[in-house]
């Protein structure tokens, strides 16, 4: 919608457009811009504006402005175009052309003698979304290209963005007065009922949000698409005002709920779009519902005015008329509270998520189709979680979200480290993907700056300074077996029984959980299992007793030909059981590893990264210092990302042998995913918080041993827990078709965990560590309901 400018009582200009015709376009392109095309004409309300097609190809758009119009709200476009292109300029935008003169805005007098600002910008190819009744995923990305924008346009300023115009969403107070002109009562009061609660209610909190300069006109004739569904362009900024941010999604929202019969829906894809890169708060999505209704009532305000004053003949408003009325009636139906209850559900802020919904009865009708199509384009791979396999469309903190709208306490994956899509890591991983995202083989800064930092969790004066960047779990310790080879010298491997380090062929030789067989040069250790081993709880000098199965299994290796190139461990031993080591095992096997000239390495992918409360890295709570670190999973929050850590000399023994190159480890969007994670870690607390709320959850799953005798032990630390399950507390007999009921009622019940263990009898309970206490709560109560209906 072109600028109308007001005074205090909203003056409407004529719409008379400056006297020009396509043929005087073709000839200012030419002489201004040294442009020969051929031009079409665009409709404008108050200005010419031209498609020009320049015999080389290229296209434009001339814009011939009206002669009342200030040149500084001309200004005002160029420059926040310009400025939206430095900051973001991957974003479908104009780009503003220089006249062969240099100067963005030039002058031509029409033919009444009056003087016209001219200026050009690139001509975006695309269809209007008017035209192209959007799904939810297009709507859910113009959701994120507004964000984009106006994260682009934070730091702009320009006076002319204080002027007023009349599409100003808190003009519609002023424009109240029309609405006398509609002659339908029942509509009539509705819309002034709309902008009544408007001036009363949302304005004074509306004046009180941050403000910014937006582009404010939003509508769908001003968002193009392509032939895949996919935003190619965002055009006319003629709008443009300081304002409230959340005026910006006001104007999409409501052309959002047009012509639809699931204005909700529709809304509510873009409010999450445009969340993902913009989070918002409560204050202002709460807004949003009053922001839309005034926005249509405003339209059908100025329309009535236009009416009246037979101003209709190039008015595209009539068009607007029928649907948003309708809208108007169908929002009214909904109501604010469903509206802004549907609008919070979308951004879902942390803090207020405490009580899993009550199932509702909903089932998930293709669960069977996608198990067929799954075997079908998946191959017969793999098994999944829980009997009844879940179909899940969000995540959010420790929730995740199933087709049927279900969620899910989710108490058992340590990938979403941070919390299932933290904002703060997505907004980093889409602001270093529209930059740049290459490979460590050119130099840039955001490899550099992550192993710098990743490199300071390191404990002082270890000499742990060289990154590696890999892609996953596997990978990293891959390589990290490479580097020890290469490093010792030495063939052979220590592992613990029954530890899983990854799938790769070299990798899956030192996982017992996985390897069909022992390999030859691979030996395992005997688990420092104090609750169900040969040397237990309150035995003396237990930690010396495991430690010293080192010796034996290096005495093993030898007789086979292999002197150990390394000992890998899992510090918190979660395959084992989530087992409370003796203090003391480890530094015990760490000193015989390195006298028979092995290098020690700690695997941190499940154990590392504050999950464990006490300590940024596992082996740190064993007193150890190893010569490699693995990390994985929780490292990029979800973005596949793994890494080794170690001294430059060991990462010389390697390269010495041969090149190491991996294309995608190290790449900009990962690194900007990992720093992300390093800092919600600092930010938020979060090694605190599962120090805190791990301590608060062992403690009430201790208290709940008191009731169930089917629980044995508690183990773990931080948010880091296993619970074994036993038939017999003297026998030690593992329950383990018990643990697998519990874990599927569990999951009935909304809480996803899941058994590990040797004798799969342990339940594994593992957060994203955000976890709050009243989560853990929760996960207690529905253990305990699961146990007591066994
Ligand atoms: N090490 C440990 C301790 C793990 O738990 C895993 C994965 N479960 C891996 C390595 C392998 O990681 P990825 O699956 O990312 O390859």
């Amino acid at each position: 919608m072109a600028s109308a400018h007001v005074d205090a009582d909203v003056r409407f200009l004529a719409l008379s457009r400056p006297d020009f015709t396509v043929q005087d376009a073709e000839r200012i392109a030419r002489e201004l811009y040294g442009i020969d095309g051929k031009g079409k004409e665009f409709y404008a309300e108050r200005d010419r504006s031209y498609y020009l097609r320049a015999e080389d190809g290229r296209e434009f758009v001339l814009k011939i402005v009206h002669a009342d119009e200030e040149e500084a709200n001309i200004a005002l476009q160029i420059e926040a175009l310009n400025w939206i292109a430095r900051q973001d300029p991957g974003l479908p935008i104009p780009r503003v052309q220089r006249a062969s003169d240099g100067v963005q805005i030039a002058h031509r007098r029409s033919a009444d003698g009056r003087q016209h600002a001219v200026w050009m910008l690139s001509y975006l190819p695309g269809t209007p979304l008017m035209d192209t009744n959007p799904d939810g995923a297009t709507l859910r990305e113009l959701g994120r290209v507004m964000g984009r924008m106006d994260r682009a346009l934070r730091g702009f300023f320009h006076p002319a963005a204080g002027r007023e115009i009349v599409w100003d969403a808190r003009m519609a107070p002023r424009l109240a007065a029309n609405l006398a002109l509609i002659e339908d009562a029942t509509d009539r009061k509705l819309l002034e009922s709309i902008i009544a609660q408007f001036a009363a209610d949302a304005l004074p909190k509306l004046n009180g949000l941050r403000a910014q300069i937006i582009h404010n006109d939003f509508n769908f004739h001003n968002v193009l698409a392509d032939a895949a569904g996919r935003i190619a362009g965002l055009i006319d900024f003629g709008d443009m005002i300081h304002a409230p941010l959340i005026v910006e999604l006001g104007c999409a929202g409501s052309d959002a709920a047009l012509d639809t019969d699931r204005p909700l829906e529709r809304m509510v894809e873009l409010l999450r779009g445009y969340h993902e890169i913009v989070p918002l708060l409560v204050q202002e999505t709460d807004l949003l519902f009053d922001l839309i209704q005034s926005r249509h009532a405003m339209a059908l305000a100025i329309l009535a005015r236009r009416r009246a004053q037979n101003m209709t003949e190039q008015n595209y408003l009539e068009s607007y008329a029928a649907p948003c009325l309708k809208s108007v009636r169908m929002l009214a139906e909904i109501g604010r509270e469903r509206a802004c209850a549907a609008f919070r559900a979308a951004i879902e802020p942390r803090s207020s998520v405490s009580v899993p919904k009550i199932p509702t009865g909903e089932v998930d009708a293709d669960r069977e189709s996608m198990l067929a199509r799954r075997k079908r384009v998946m191959g017969p791979q793999s098994y999944m979680f829980y009997d009844q396999p879940l179909h899940m469309v969000r995540g959010d903190g420790a929730w995740l979200y199933d087709v049927t709208g279900r969620r899910y306490l989710d108490v058992y994956n340590n990938v979403p480290h941070v919390g299932h899509c933290h904002p703060h890591v997505v907004e980093a991983i889409a602001r270093q993907a529209a930059v740049l995202n290459t490979n460590t083989r050119y130099l840039f800064d955001e490899v550099l700056e992550y192993a710098e930092r990743l490199g300071t969790t390191m404990p002082a004066g270890s000499g742990l300074t060289a990154c590696m960047f890999v892609n996953s779990g596997s990978e990293a310790v891959d390589l990290a077996g490479r580097l020890a080879k290469a490093y010792s010298g030495h063939s052979g491997a220590l592992v613990m029984e029954y530890a899983y380090h990854g799938w790769t062929e070299a990798v899956e030789a030192l996982s017992p959980e996985v390897a069909d067989r022992v390999k030859p040069h691979v030996r395992t250790l005997v688990a420092p299992d104090d609750y169900r081993g040969a040397h237990r709880r309150g035995g003396n000098d237990i930690a010396a007793l495991y430690a010293a199965d080192a010796d034996r299994a290096i005495r093993s290796l030898a007789e086979g030909g292999h002197k150990p190139a390394l000992f890998i461990a899992d510090a918190a031993l979660l395959t084992n059981g989530v087992l409370d080591a003796p203090v003391g095992w480890l530094q015990g096997v760490y000193e015989r590893v390195r006298k028979a000239g092995g290098l020690c390495i700690a695997d941190e992918v499940q154990s590392g990264f504050g999950r464990q409360g006490d300590a940024m890295w596992g082996f740190e709570l064993h007193g150890v210092v190893p010569d490699i670190v693995c990390m994985g999973k929780p490292i990029g929050n979800g973005h596949p990302l793994g890494a080794v850590v170690t001294r430059p000399e060991i990462v010389q023994a390697l390269v010495d042998e041969r090149i190491f190159f991996s294309t995608f480890g190290g790449n900009n969007v990962s690194c900007a995913a990992g720093m992300a994670v390093l800092d919600v870690l600092e930010r938020e607390g979060l090694q605190e918080n599962a120090r805190k709320v791990g301590g608060h959850f062992k403690h009430g799953l201790r208290t709940l041993a008191e009731r169930h005798d089917l629980i044995g032990d508690v183990r773990g630390r931080g948010l880091l827990v296993g619970v074994e399950l036993v038939r017999d507390r003297k026998s030690l007999a593992p329950a383990a078709p018990e643990t697998k009921r519990v874990v599927n009622r569990m999951r009935d019940l909304g809480v996803l965990t899941a058994s590990e263990g040797p004798h799969g009898n342990v339940l594994k309970l593992r957060p994203p560590i955000c976890f709050t206490r009243e989560q853990a709560d929760m996960t207690i109560a529905a253990l305990d309901q699961a146990l007591s209906e066994l």
